[in-house]
């Protein structure tokens, strides 16, 4: 089975809503930890998405890991690269979308690429370039107060304007309607302007599927998962890929069932309150951790091992904004975040060594950290929990099953629904 479309995710929750993606229409996919080292075994699949923890590092070093992905990913006989970032467009002046989509551009030699965020399924929708969250603004949501990458300004063209030198232009939605071969009329007429990004409007499931249609030739596609669903018609339909059913179910794995959630999403915060009312939950002070980090976690280990065994339990972190902010001026917005994301990793460790087998992790950035904490390398996509979100199971070991939630992503009853699944 030969490598068809060679991914690089910013992150993990992001590297694993893609996975499932392109799992649900018909791919064989595996989603690596990292960029493979040499002699990683790692079974044949048709895509294979690189999840980097490069959505909020220094920009330059984000383009370092995005083209070890992306030479990686040639080498083992990629065809077409796709670059995938949050649906709601997380970065800031500084990148780091704009600086990783340049460095591919010019390692693939890509002339015109797609920017397209769009994921209706999820509520986020682009019209005239601007991108929505449910019916507000990107920049009157939730998102205007993200820990790390605030979003204050709705106008993709704009906001990715600021990240590049290149050209930035749009394809609107009136083109976008008019069908796969008007998308690429405007991405030649735009490619003849020597526009290097067009971001394309995207309202329904079927815009992202004409826009899949017209990326048949194109080397590099970025955007959010949604931009993707209409890429494995194209292989199909050029005989690369067969016709098959839905994604296989996962071996089972059993064995106790743990939440880790690091996320201040509003999704997330309801999550945590639901699963709250039933089971133990135990909150994170972020100050306590700059204190004395491995003390609260041993506190927090000793707290949750003896529950276990009567059922799942969750550690939190998170709050409302104005309690996150207030942590975030004594500590620094890095710090603050590091340090949550430390303790999460080694309460995760620490679950794992006391029999945890089902893990459910929250938050995207607090993801990547879990899972380099597990030392995990790869993971097989099973199928969907909410969308977005697959059961996943750990290729090597530990031999365990987890779901990895971004932030913003899932259903308030997401926690115990996924921990089932697990089973
Ligand atoms: P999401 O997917 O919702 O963006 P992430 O895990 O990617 O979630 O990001 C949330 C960030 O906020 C993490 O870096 C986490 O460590 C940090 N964080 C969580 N709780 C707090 C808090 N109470 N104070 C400061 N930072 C926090």
């Amino acid at each position: 089975m030969p490598l068809i479309l060679g991914c690089i995710a910013d992150d993990l929750t992001g590297a694993t809503d893609l996975a499932n993606t392109l799992a649900r229409r018909g791919m064989s996919v595996v989603q690596t930890i990292g960029v493979p080292t040499p002699g990683t075994a790692l079974p044949d699949a048709e895509a294979i998405v690189v999840a980097l923890k490069s959505r909020t590092i220094l920009a330059k070093e984000a383009v370092a890991l995005s083209l070890q992905a992306c030479r990686w990913l040639k080498t083992a006989g990629a065809r077409q690269f796709y670059f995938k970032y949050c649906s709601t467009f997380d970065s800031t002046d500084q990148g780091n979308i704009g600086p990783v989509a340049d460095a591919l551009v010019e390692e693939l030699d890509a002339g015109l690429t797609t920017v397209c965020p769009a994921f209706p399924e999820t509520g986020r929708t682009i019209y005239l370039g601007h991108l929505f969250v449910g019916n507000l603004l990107l920049s009157d949501s939730p998102m205007q107060h993200h820990p790390l990458t605030p979003m204050k300004d709705a106008n993709l063209v704009r906001v990715l304007s600021r990240q590049t030198r290149a050209r930035v232009d749009l394809v609107p939605i009136t083109t976008v309607k008019q069908g796969a071969s008007s998308i690429s009329a405007s991405f030649g007429y735009l490619t003849r302007k020597l526009v290097r990004y067009a971001v394309v409007d995207a309202i329904e499931d079927e815009d992202l599927m004409t826009l899949g249609a017209a990326c048949a030739e194109m080397k590099l596609v970025t955007g959010g998962s949604g931009a993707a669903i209409g890429l494995p018609e194209n292989f199909r339909q050029a005989g690369l890929i067969p016709k098959r059913d839905a994604v296989a179910p996962l071996e089972a794995v059993g064995g106790l069932g743990a939440v880790v959630a690091g996320s201040s999403s509003q999704a997330t915060m309801g999550q945590v309150a639901a699963f709250r009312a039933q089971h133990p939950a135990l909150a994170l002070d972020p100050l306590k951790l700059a204190g004395n980090l491995e003390r609260e976690v041993a506190a927090v280990l000793d707290w949750a091992k003896p529950k276990l065994a009567g059922g799942p339990v969750l550690i939190h972190a998170g709050g409302t904004p104005q309690a996150v902010k207030a942590v975030q001026d004594k500590l620094g917005r890095e710090r603050a975040g590091e340090l949550v994301e430390q303790a999460l990793a080694a309460i995760a460790q620490g679950l794992v060594a006391a029999g945890v087998r089902r893990l459910v992790v929250a938050g995207g950035e607090t993801s990547g950290a879990v899972v380099q904490g597990l030392g995990l390398k790869a993971l097989q996509i099973g199928p969907q929990i909410d969308p977005g979100v697959p059961a996943c199971l750990a290729i090597g070991t530990p031999r365990m099953a987890l779901a990895l939630k971004s932030g913003n992503f899932g259903q308030e009853d997401f926690f115990m629904k996924a921990l089932d699944m697990l089973r």
